[in-house]
């Protein structure tokens, strides 16, 4: 019998593994994970999980027995130390050594440390896992100061967060606009419109020098000398992909595991789907990394595939979500390159899309509180349409007569 090993227990992992046992993989499948929880969704960590709208058991992909019953051996709290590839074999923490026939690499990411002395102190928080978020929520309460360096997604989610329970939040952003790494400036400036009217103290341009206190960090010291008061710190300033073990194996990587259409790595009997990877992406046309469930769930899809021996290219749209205050943002496409922006309905009202184009191609959508021009956005991005710009702007004409 052909033996699976599947290195991290996240959303790609769970996804191979479900993936496998759908594709009638009748090998055995291994998922290893070093966090102790079964697989976890990310996404509500700095929503609904930290505001305390949802249980820690909704967090769950699906209930731990789950996995048995598929005849998937998870084991938690263990952590994949060493690949043998010549062996076909794996290293766990605890001493054992374990088989392969294929391997797949789900290692996903870490968030990015702050190189400042007193990073380490209690009240510093980052937010990746599970463990992040108990250690954060025992801290939140209504009147703290609460400072958060980095204005991306999940900096102004933990903001949001922080101003519904009565937090005091500064959010300290070193570039000149919010979400600059991933979103077109119309957006970033309307979030920061939102932030600031939800009474968010946002700081742009304002790189953090040092982290100053005793016990904990009682001040965020900026660049230009403002002292900010702080009784809780985030730091949300970007993820750096798992490929410690990968390169250790002298597997390819940059900037995440390289991986082709078929999420094959360099090793022809290991894949790799997730936040960990870089890949070449059939709909982009390109290599990128990305960090999003969809693709985590669409490229595990296709590494099951390619272990089963079938060839299904990854060639998905990127499409991701964000939810502050009652904005539901929706965007599918990457809008980086984008020479022209049509927006359809009214950033006043809380309730537009963003059509981003390039040279007359459509290439995003981010829609605000619009399911609907996302759901018709997303067609129109993955067949590469060259919409016409009035009827993108014109409320009065459906968007879906502009579909092939
Ligand atoms: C707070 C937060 C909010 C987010 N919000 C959204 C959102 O709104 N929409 C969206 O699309 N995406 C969102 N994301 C991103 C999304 O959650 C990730 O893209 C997704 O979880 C990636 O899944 P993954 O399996 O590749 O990686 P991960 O979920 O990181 O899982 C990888 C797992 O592998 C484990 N691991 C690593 N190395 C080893 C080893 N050597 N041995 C054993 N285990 C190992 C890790 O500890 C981890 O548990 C959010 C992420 C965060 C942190």
């Amino acid at each position: 019998m052909s033996t699976t090993v599947i290195i991290g227990a996240g959303q790609a992992g769970n996804d191979i593994a479900t993936s496998l046992r759908s594709l009638k993989y009748e090998g055995r499948i291994v998922l290893i994970g070093d966090e102790p929880f079964a697989p976890y969704r990310r996404p509500p960590l700095s929503k609904a999980y930290l505001s305390g709208d949802i249980p820690e058991d909704k967090l769950y992909i699906k209930p731990r027995d789950a996995y048995p019953k598929h005849d998937i051996e998870l084991r938690t709290g263990c952590q994949v130390t060493a690949i043998d590839r010549e062996a076909h074999t794996v290293t766990l923490s605890d001493g054992e050594s374990l088989g392969y026939d294929k391997l797949a690499l789900a290692t996903g990411g870490h968030a990015r440390r702050i190189p400042l002395d007193g990073a380490d102190k209690p009240n510093v928080h980052y937010i990746r896992t599970l463990d992040d978020i108990r250690r954060l929520k025992e801290q939140f309460g209504a009147g703290k100061r609460l400072v958060i360096i980095g204005g991306g997604y999940i900096g102004l989610e933990a903001a949001a967060v922080g101003i519904k329970q009565s937090l005091d939040v500064t959010l300290v952003e070193a570039m000149p606009r919010l979400l600059a790494r991933v979103a077109g400036p119309e957006l970033s400036s309307y979030y920061e419109k939102a932030h600031r009217a939800h009474g968010v103290d946002i700081r742009l341009g304002a790189g953090v020098t040092a982290l100053e206190g005793g016990d904990t960090v009682e001040t965020v010291v900026l660049q230009d000398g403002t002292r900010l008061p702080a009784d809780i710190v985030i730091v949300g300033i970007g993820l750096i992909p798992n490929t410690e073990l990968a390169e250790a194996a002298g597997i390819a990587c940059d900037n995440g595991v390289l991986v082709d259409l078929y999420t094959q790595t360099s090793d022809p009997d290991i894949v790799a789907a997730g936040d960990c990877t870089n890949h070449d992406n059939g709909f982009l046309g390109r290599r990128v990394r990305l960090e999003s469930v969809p693709n985590a769930s669409e490229q595990a899809r296709v590494a099951a595939a390619t272990i089963c021996g079938q060839r299904t290219p990854y060639a998905a749209v990127p499409w991701f979500w964000s939810d502050q205050y009652d904005l539901k943002l929706q965007i599918v496409g990457l809008s980086q390159g984008f020479d022209d922006v049509v927006i359809r309905g009214s950033m006043d009202e809380n309730s537009f899309a963003a059509f981003y184009l390039r040279d007359g191609v459509l290439i995003a959508v981010d829609a605000v509180n619009r399911p609907r021009d996302f759901m018709v956005g997303k067609k129109l991005v993955a067949a590469k349409m060259r919409p016409d710009k009035a009827v993108l702007a014109d409320e009065s004409v459906e968007l879906k007569t502009l579909l092939p």
